[in-house]
């Protein structure tokens, strides 16, 4: 068990090139900063890719063309087609120098998440996991949170941390059946309001996440609340108050009540940058630490499955690699959990190894080593089945009726209407989604319920999770 003052010592480490905002007014202003971007991206891009070894580059590059290929005959929109193609093409004609079109590639990867589960995109070696994301954006957002306990999960004040290193002990001693590492919220619901300034992308990316989260457990659910500048966060608490401008990809570690947050806040923060967070794996990974879930990694069988490689790892980021006594052992160990670091994470340098799958890890994906380069930990594309067990198993009496249990993920897709601002939509004559089935309405005219309606050709389009 690590101190508190070696926990709290938690840092990064790593230089981080904030995205900046042009917030100006003419148009020369406007190319001159734009110019300066494009310089710092190129400035970036080469940083970037001196930490790449060539084979890296090649594998990263193959990926990226086999996932478009994928999306481009996938059954998608046509404009998410169209933009897979671009991108495609891109790609083929400039390799690595993507810099120009991230935006577009994020763009896809993102719509990519929604029609791939993590076993099909590992089985068709097209998994993106949190290296890639760390690889396209140059900088590792996930670890980019200072003063957070393995990266991203951050305790709001020593009094919260000691509240956590109580509960593990309480664990040990066997007075608590705690499976987190954070206190799972009352009755299984989360309570959470978006930033006004939250990018749409990212807001795409909670929303999708909320409801693959709720469909994959049959007690999880979450609660819109309205925004409240006057608390700046969310109306009532305790609550969830996400926003994407901040920098880095993190949250609060469980229900956390407002006492132990900094700054007389109400409502704990979860933040997804944009671009770079706001993606669907990072959204869920990121709301399942503020559901109360640890680092898959964490587990205190870990190391029969995983080896962690000391010499490539700065002293002073060891505690990265913490096991935590509470973290779930009933399941088996899941290398695909979105829950996972990349075999990359904390390494001194990113092209060396901070852990290494053993043989056995494998085993529940495949017995064939030919196939093991195809299932890699740090799976960034959503919850495998064994997430959503394990979240079960945290919310197990904790919700009204006591039962909570996982249902069972399907390899198909379905489209539900999206929802604005948490509620279903209506035209101004409260005509719903459901109404545009009528021919009498037409999609054609109204613009919000292309996007909207699955009727329409608009809507979410979601894994299915069947009842065990
Ligand atoms: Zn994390």
């Amino acid at each position: 068990m690590a101190t508190q003052a070696n926990l709290l010592d938690v840092t990064a480490g790593r230089h981080l090139t904030a995205l900046c905002k042009f917030r100006t007014t003419t148009w020369t202003a406007t190319a001159r900063a734009r110019a300066r971007a494009r310089a710092r991206a190129k400035k970036e891009g080469k940083a970037r890719r001196k930490q790449l070894s060539p084979q890296e580059e090649e594998e990263l590059l193959r990926k990226l063309i086999r996932l478009m290929k994928e999306m481009v005959q996938s059954d998608a929109p046509r404009r998410v087609k169209n933009e897979a193609n671009y991108v495609l093409k891109q790609l083929q004609r400039l390799g690595l120098s993507f810099d120009h079109y991230r935006g577009k590639l994020m763009s896809v990867i993102r719509k990519a998440e929604h029609y791939l589960t993590s076993k099909d995109a590992a089985k068709a070696d097209i998994e993106i996991t949190s290296r890639d994301m760390a690889l396209l954006m140059g900088t590792r957002l996930e670890e980019s949170k200072k003063d957070a306990v393995q990266g991203d999960m951050l305790f709001a004040s020593n009094e919260q941390l000691k509240q956590f290193l109580e509960l593990e002990q309480k664990f040990q001693q066997g007075q608590t059946p705690s499976f987190g590492a954070g206190k799972p919220w009352e009755g299984a619901i989360m309570k959470y309001c978006l930033a006004p300034g939250i990018s749409a992308s990212a807001k795409d990316a909670v929303e999708y996440a909320l409801r693959q989260i709720s469909h994959a457990t049959t007690c999880v659910r979450f609660e819109h609340v309205e925004y409240d500048s006057s608390k700046n966060g969310c109306q009532s608490s305790p609550a969830v108050y996400i926003t994407s401008e901040d920098t880095g990809c993190w949250a609060y570690v469980g229900e956390t009540p407002s006492e132990y947050l900094p700054d007389g806040m109400l409502s704990q923060q979860l933040n997804l940058q944009s671009p770079g967070c706001d993606t669907v794996g990072l959204a869920i990974h990121e709301i399942l630490h503020a559901l109360g879930m640890a680092h898959e990694q964490s587990r205190a069988d870990r190391d029969q499955y995983v080896e962690i490689k000391w010499d490539n790892i700065e002293s002073t980021q060891y505690v990265n690699f913490e096991i935590l006594a509470g973290a779930d052992q009933q399941r088996a160990y899941d290398i695909l959990s979105v829950m996972h670091y990349d075999v990359n994470a904390f390494s001194k340098n990113e092209g060396q190894p901070s852990m290494k799958i053993l043989d056995r890890g494998y085993g529940i994906y495949t017995q064939d080593s030919a196939l093991f380069h195809m299932y890699q930990p740090g799976n960034r594309v959503g919850m495998t089945q064994l997430d959503a067990d394990q979240l079960a198993d945290l919310y197990a009496g904790k919700a009204d009726g006591g039962t909570c249990t996982s249902r069972e993920l399907q390899d198909e897709q379905t489209c539900e209407d999206k929802l604005v601002n948490g509620l279903a939509w209506e035209d101004e004559n409260q005509n719903g989604c459901s109404d545009y089935d009528d021919p009498q309405l037409e999609c054609g005219s109204n613009s919000v319920a292309q996007e909207v309606c699955c009727s329409c050709g608009g809507g979410q389009k979601l894994h299915v999770w069947v009842p065990k």
